[in-house]
């Protein structure tokens, strides 16, 4: 569809709106996570991607925009990722979607959120359950879900063409941990391989934490992608 990024930093950045998508990154939480507000100016419908923290901020972002917001969509269930969903919710009134396999993280939100010096973080309510293969629409704007466990056993990645939410499979220059519970090294390497390598070289990769980067500067510089190869399924 040859849509061109736009991410938007200030108030006061033009959008485009015959060709753009909007792509606005919230740093949020003391643990600096990446939640990225993703709007189809043609509609002006647009989807929360991993709201960690500060529902009130990205809710004001979301109003900036004049979007409407009815799906929150995680890439996966920790703490920093998850933290703002329940207020968001109440917020937006909008649905929110993650990966079965994540319910381990959710429950043990609380006591996790504690550990990080975040206070009465609630546990939210999963609306629709994400499968690899779903397609969810924002809009007119297509999202892929693409299943890639790892760093976390339901842990996904969003794919809007060229632009891809990575939330912590992959950063810049580095991959998500797979120390913690329910996190596998042999498993995120084959979801690298199924989920990144076989993107073209110019996509761009939003990732959970820090900036964005792009299949090919990965490719070249990323020290854990080495010797690794593209794998079909
Ligand atoms: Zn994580
Ligand atoms: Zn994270």
């Amino acid at each position: 569809m040859g849509l061109k990024p736009l991410v938007c930093q200030l108030p006061s950045d033009p959008v485009d709106f015959e060709t753009a998508m909007i792509i606005e990154k919230l740093t949020v939480s003391p643990l600096l996570e990446n939640c990225y507000i993703v709007g189809d100016p043609g509609t002006m419908q647009g989807v929360v991607i991993d709201p960690g923290d500060e529902a009130g901020r990205i809710a004001a972002a979301i109003r900036r925009f004049g979007l409407t917001v009815t799906k929150i969509v995680n890439t996966h269930g920790h703490v920093d990722h998850v933290g703002a969903v329940a207020d968001l919710k109440d917020l937006l009134g909008a649905a929110f979607y993650l990966h079965p396999a994540e319910k381990m993280h959710l429950e043990r939100l609380p006591e996790v959120a504690v550990m990080f010096g975040i206070q009465d973080a609630r546990v939210p309510v999963v609306d629709v359950e994400l499968a690899d293969g779903d397609t969810i629409m924002v809009g007119e704007l297509a999202m892929h879900v693409v299943h890639t466990p790892g760093h976390t056993p339901g842990h996904c990645v969003l794919v809007f063409d060229e632009h891809v939410f990575c939330g912590d499979l992959i950063f810049a220059g580095s991959i998500g941990r797979t120390d913690l519970p329910g996190g596998d090294y042999p498993t995120i390497v084959a979801s690298l391989e199924k989920a990144i390598l076989t993107l073209p070289e110019a996509t761009i990769l939003y990732p959970g934490h820090g900036p964005a980067t792009t299949v090919a500067i990965e490719k070249q510089f990323n020290p854990f992608l080495r010797g690794l190869r593209p794998r079909q399924s």
